[in-house]
């Protein structure tokens, strides 16, 4: 049994969101004030999260990353992954974070069996970072920026490519892969910040900002990804580490997708632009057995939309929601 769609597309890869609360407001993410937050009961529990990602692992997913809102915030989260390690199906687990609360857990997180560590890093600069971000935590983030560099996990720093906000950096972002073994990756602005559309003087698309470093540069060797890759990839010749560009806008790396998405109140998305499909937490409330869960998602998956423009399209309405509330 495997979760197939009708696309030949197999899937491998849950991102598993485990809170929509977190402590920044990135700018492009949340509004300042008045997120509707969830009550508590209507989370996933940890024990249901460690049921569903064992179900579908069972169904050929090896890959989980865990996201948000911010994992950190949610109490006993270190207690979860370790449970999560001990399921031997699971080749990668991966954490997307803000890093703000992550620096005392780096040795915990090296004995796990936790694969890459994404850190949301969108400025190096600390009053542009706490602009962005509305909160004063540029120096923990980049503590443990500085640790995760230096510690045994895969680091990958994630980078909104946000016109007129931080695109005077990309260079610098870029220079950081000179001596360091880390992966930087950009990533297109989508509207999903609980508004929707923000007014931009410039739109800073996959092309605009691949030219922008071409531009910079004599040399640029592109790095063969597995298919499935979200980043397009590329190395400054004798750079130690690497860089990406994510289209996540311009969606252009759809026929090889193999994720699926569950939010933190049972949502599972088919694609990120999907409306949700289904409530697995309130399937699992009402008695389902696993052979019951499977069913519904090779079903379900069977019914994945070909690319996120017919996903948006389909769901009636502009995508506006917050990403803290899908697990980007
Ligand atoms: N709080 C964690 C963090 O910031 O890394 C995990 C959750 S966050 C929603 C996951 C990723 O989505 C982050 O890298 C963040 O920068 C990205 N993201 C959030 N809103 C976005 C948007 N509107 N467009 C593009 N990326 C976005
Ligand atoms: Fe929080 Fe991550 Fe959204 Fe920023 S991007 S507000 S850190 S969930």
């Amino acid at each position: 049994m495997e979760l197939l769609d009708k696309f030949g597309r197999k899937i491998t890869y849950l991102r598993l969101a485990i809170t929509d609360r977190c402590n920044l407001r990135c700018q492009y993410c949340m509004p300042a004030q008045g997120i509707d937050i969830v009550d508590r009961t209507e989370l996933l529990s940890y024990k249901e999260m460690f049921r569903i990602t064992r179900v579908l692992s069972e169904l050929g997913v090896n890959k989980v990353r865990l996201t948000g809102g911010e994992p950190f915030v949610r109490k006993d989260f270190i207690n979860f992954l370790e449970s999560l390690s001990f399921n031997d199906k699971l080749e990668e687990i991966n954490i997307t974070t803000n890093g703000a609360l992550i620096s005392n857990h780096i040795d915990k997180l090296e004995s796990y069996k936790i694969n890459a560590i994404n850190l949301s890093l969108d400025s190096l600069q600390k009053e542009k970072f706490e602009k962005i971000t509305r909160r004063d935590v540029f120096d923990s983030v980049y503590d443990t920026f500085e640790k995760l560099e230096k510690s045994n996990l895969k680091l990958k720093l994630n980078v909104v490519v946000q016109s007129g906000v931080n695109t005077d950096e990309i260079i610098d972002f870029i220079e950081l892969t000179k001596n360091k073994d880390i992966a930087v990756r950009f990533i297109e602005e989508m509207p999903f910040n609980g508004k929707g559309q923000r007014a931009i003087s410039e739109v800073w698309n996959f092309k605009k900002i691949l030219n922008h470093i071409k531009n910079q540069y004599a040399d640029i060797d592109p790095i063969l990804s597995k298919k499935s890759s979200t980043s397009v990839n590329y190395r400054i010749p004798n750079y130690q580490g690497t860089f990406g560009i994510i289209p996540a806008f311009t969606r252009t790396i759809c026929s090889d997708c193999d994720r699926i998405r569950i939010t933190s109140t049972g949502l599972f998305k088919n694609c990120l632009f999907d409306g949700g499909v289904f409530n697995v937490r309130d399937f699992i409330r009402n008695g389902a057995s696993d052979d019951e869960l499977k069913k519904l998602f090779i079903d379900t998956v069977h019914h994945k939309p070909e690319n996120g423009f017919i996903a948006e399209a389909a769901r009636g309405n502009a995508v506006s929601e917050s990403m803290s509330t899908i697990g980007g």
